[in-house]
């Protein structure tokens, strides 16, 4: 029979059957402690030591604990590795306990809040420079709602998309956490799952309403369905970890699916957007093209380059600002300082209202909001304001009120502690004033009356002291302690420690007790202060929220401009029908990391246009081929983000979807049958691109047999040349490719250039017209370092595959009466080999037999090389 639990662990576990699947935090005087799994699991997280405390069911209780002052960053930690924290704080303090129930009373505890990866706010916990995503779901019929918040800023954005959309949706959002109503078919690997009863549309706009105080959501835009559905979960979600306290919520912005180009997981992840393929920002499109200098900007940067624009008018808007910037280097470069220092203001307001702001959010309200009107006073002189900034300046002011107030009332730089005080600024408040004077004053008297007891006790080594358990208390040394103990001048003995006395006397008491006095009514005074300028802010969180994506959207431009500049780039024209001609385009990535190593990225051409849409590109491995594939497509969303783009010029048709794939061989990590996930993400290409997609197909079918390959890749590109039609550039290694040339119109073939010099195999990276001549494989092979011996025995195996390729119409020789580039590849390859070239220059009749035998050494020497 299990022991009946004592009354704490019964208490633990009526908090954690409350707190679920979170661990919880158990508040135990200086610590959070953690019990049974929850230690377990914690003890490794943050290696730290699992110990035991009493018995329960028998068996002793594995327990580890954190200190509260330092729990943040374990908190961190844990988030970090997937959990959820749920902290049971003291309620009540001991003394309040022993009133209600006795000596004995165990002090009351509840769940003050839950701490989960999409619910942060703390800075240090947070990213700088990554938005925090909380995303609710709610499938209904073939079609899904979204609801998104960014808790540490408050924007909340509701959005519907098709069933099967649903994954390239997650990818292009990235959330922290994903909740779900229970029993969803389908449900995204760790998802959290919720009661269903919180995802209905009317459950969604009645807390939205509430939460709002309005009577109707209609004056934010019109929300749907679904997407109310999943406002409603996520809303219940919120009331649940914040225990009833809301974070800051800005109205809701319904998100048209339509404003964005569509780009499915694969397609980010190997276009490598905002991480790269390895995870992490490094290497990625967003690391290359992010000189924001604050949090904020890079934030709202990585959710423009995550959904790039569809739509001309809002693309043409922040180009124009971009353009601005670009144009006035001078402007760009005193608007980065100023921003440079600016706090992160969207962040501060989002923990002030969620109830967790400190005098140091409120500092930085104060000093973000003054920057913010300097930076309007900078901008708004100028004559020639674009669109955009011409509605984003009048966003950057009117917080005058507030600021003046926060001056005056904080000091310079205030703590983040408000439980000591000190935050208040002297001159704001007399009474205030004259309280810190108070203690001052009595400071300086017991500091006179040390000095006092001094002379009139001839004890030269007495002191007054201060301790957390005593106050302030005379100590003399022990061997003084007589004449204190039996004299006349009041004192009462209070503590004998090994080497000294402790005494009290009436005069210490009462200045012990005006200092105690008024510290704590300075401290009351200051409390009052703060809960107010607390409202003060809360009232103005729209406008101040309206400041920092204003701010943000200046930093972003500004920071665009300043890359463009650095980069030599070049502002995109739109064009209305499906062309791509870009002069001179760049990869930024792959320029930036040759720069690094002082080499020169060789620019490239590419001319789409509707009746030449589809390039194949051949040419030897190593050549350029991905690289020139991927600069396309990364111009190109570089371009609908609103950026500048590497390139001289570059005009670009709008594009709906792009997609990019890359043949099974690169993508051995993957679980799944590499050449079925080939397949599976072409399939979904030929079935969603249309004649304004544009579609990268980096040697698809590479991932199967030569046969299967050349054939699967055969059909694809016909299909998207005929049926899709999409702007496509089509990178192969199967030369038989070439003759699709004769039979599709708008395909043309191009190659990347390379040339053997002595033997040796130069690339040369440019992108030319025609056919490739040949492979290079061995060449390639030879410059990676393989032996010699290997690339001698593989040019005899070639030679004779060649020989039966050229005797049988090669590999494509089925496919029509020419077998013109297989012939074409023989003559190549006879031109290139030495050996053969110095046998057939031969005139053997004329050889001595000297000259024979130095012959002979010769062709060994060129045979081994
Ligand atoms: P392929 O796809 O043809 O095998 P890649 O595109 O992967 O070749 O390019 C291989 C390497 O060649 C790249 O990592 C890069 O260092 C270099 N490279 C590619 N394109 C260029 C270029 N345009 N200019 C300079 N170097 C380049």
């Amino acid at each position: 029979m299990a022991d009946t639990p004592t009354p704490m662990m019964a208490q633990y576990l009526a908090l954690k059957a409350e707190a679920g699947d979170c661990l919880l935090f158990y508040r135990m005087g200086d610590f959070f402690e953690l019990f049974f799994d929850d230690a377990r699991i914690a003890a490794q997280v943050l290696d730290i030591a699992l110990t035991t405390r009493g018995e329960h069911d028998g068996a002793p209780i594995p327990m580890c604990g954190v200190p509260v002052h330092s729990a943040e960053s374990y908190l961190a930690r844990l988030i970090r590795a997937g959990n959820r924290v749920a902290i049971a704080e003291q309620v009540e303090t001991p003394e309040e306990a022993k009133k209600r129930g006795g000596s004995k009373a165990l002090v009351a505890r509840a769940i003050i809040r839950f701490v989960t990866a999409g619910t942060l706010t703390e800075e240090s916990l947070l990213e700088p420079r990554r938005a925090n995503l909380l995303l609710a779901l709610a499938p209904m019929r073939d079609r899904v709602g979204l609801a998104g918040i960014d808790i540490s800023t408050g924007r909340m954005e509701l959005e519907e998309c098709a069933a099967g959309d649903l994954p390239a949706t997650l990818a292009r959002l990235a959330p922290s956490e994903i909740l779900v109503a229970e029993g969803m078919e389908d449900a995204p690997v760790g998802s959290i799952a919720r009661p269903r009863t919180s995802f209905t549309s009317e459950t969604g706009e009645r807390l939205l309403c509430t939460a709002h105080g309005v009577a109707t959501l209609d004056g934010w835009g019109s929300f749907t369905r679904p997407m109310l559905a999943a406002a409603g979960g996520l809303m219940a979600y919120l009331d649940h970890v914040g225990r009833g306290t809301l974070p800051l919520l800005l109205p809701p912005v319904a998100r048209a699916a339509a404003g964005t180009l569509f780009m499915d997981a694969a397609t980010r992840a190997s276009l490598e957007l905002t991480e790269a393929q390895g995870g992490g920002r490094a290497g990625s499109l967003l690391a290359t093209l992010d000189r924001c200098v604050t949090g904020a900007g890079a934030r709202l940067l990585c959710d423009d380059l995550s959904a790039p624009l569809a739509q001309r008018p809002g693309i043409e808007a922040r180009l124009d600002l971009v353009h601005w910037f670009h144009a006035d280097p001078l402007i760009r470069a005193d608007l980065r300082v100023a921003l440079r220092s600016l706090p992160d203001i969207g962040r501060a307001l989002g923990r002030i209202v969620a109830g967790r702001g400190s005098p140091r959010d409120l500092g930085q309200l104060r000093d973000g909001l003054c920057e913010s009107a300097w930076i309007a006073g900078l901008l708004s002189p100028r004559p020639d304001h674009p669109v955009l900034l011409r509605q984003l300046l009048p966003a950057l002011g009117g917080h005058d009120a507030l600021t003046d107030l926060l001056a005056r009332a904080l000091v310079a730089t205030p703590p983040t502690e408000r439980g000591s005080g000190g935050f208040i600024a002297p001159g704001y408040d007399i009474a205030l004033d004259a309280l810190r004077d108070t203690s001052g004053d009595a400071r300086r008297a017991i500091a006179a009356l040390e000095a006092r007891y001094r002379e009139e006790t001839g004890i030269g080594a007495l002191k007054i002291r201060h301790n957390g358990v005593l106050g302030y208390f005379i100590e003399v040394p022990a061997r003084h302690g007589e004449v204190l103990l039996h004299g006349e001048g009041g004192f009462t003995h209070r503590q004998t420690t090994a080497n000294a006395m402790r005494f009290n006397s009436l005069t210490l008491h009462e200045e012990a007790s005006r200092i105690a006095e008024a510290g704590g009514r300075a401290l009351a005074a200051e409390e009052a202060h703060f809960e107010e300028l607390i409202e003060r802010a809360t009232a103005a969180r729209e406008a101040i929220a309206a400041t920092a994506a204003a701010l943000a959207r200046i930093d972003v431009a500004a920071g665009l401009a300043e890359r463009a500049a650095e980069g030599g780039w070049a502002r995109p024209t739109l064009a209305d029908e499906p062309c791509l001609a870009i002069i001179g385009g760049r990869h930024p990535v792959v320029e930036d990391a040759l720069a690094k190593a002082g080499e020169r990225f060789v620019a490239n051409d590419c001319q789409l246009v509707p009746d030449d849409r589809l390039w194949l590109i051949g040419g030897p491995n190593m050549g350029g081929k991905s690289t020139f594939l991927r600069q396309n497509a990364l111009i190109a969303v570089l371009a609908h983000t609103g950026s500048f783009v590497p390139a001289s010029s570059a005009r670009i048709g709008l594009i709906d979807r792009l997609f990019s794939r890359v043949g099974a061989a690169d993508n051995l990590a993957r679980g799944r049958s590499t050449f079925m996930v080939e397949m599976v993400e072409t399939a979904a290409i030929l079935a969603q691109a249309t004649e304004r997609s544009f579609v990268i197909l980096d040697e698809v079918g590479r991932g199967t047999s030569t046969y299967d390959g050349l054939a699967l890749a055969w059909a694809v590109a016909e299909a998207i040349h005929a049926t899709n039609r999409s702007r496509c550039l089509f990178a192969t290694h199967y030369h038989e490719l070439a003759r699709l040339a004769e039979s599709c119109e708008a395909l043309s073939l191009h190659h990347v250039r390379a040339r053997e010099w002595k033997g040796d195999l130069v690339l040369l990276h440019e992108v030319a017209q025609g056919a490739a001549d040949r492979s290079y494989g061995i060449a390639v092979a030879r410059l990676a370092g393989v032996p010699a011996p290997v690339l001698k025995r593989a040019k005899g195996v070639l030679a004779r595959l060649e020989k039966g390729r050229a005797e049988t119409g090669g590999l494509a020789a089925g496919l029509g009466e020419l077998p013109l580039f297989a012939a074409a590849l023989e003559a190549a390859e006879e031109r290139s080999d030495t050996l053969r070239e110095r046998l057939t220059g031969l005139d053997i009749d004329t050889l001595s037999p000297r000259d024979a035998l130095d012959l002979l050494y010769e062709l060994r020497r060129l045979a081994g090389e």
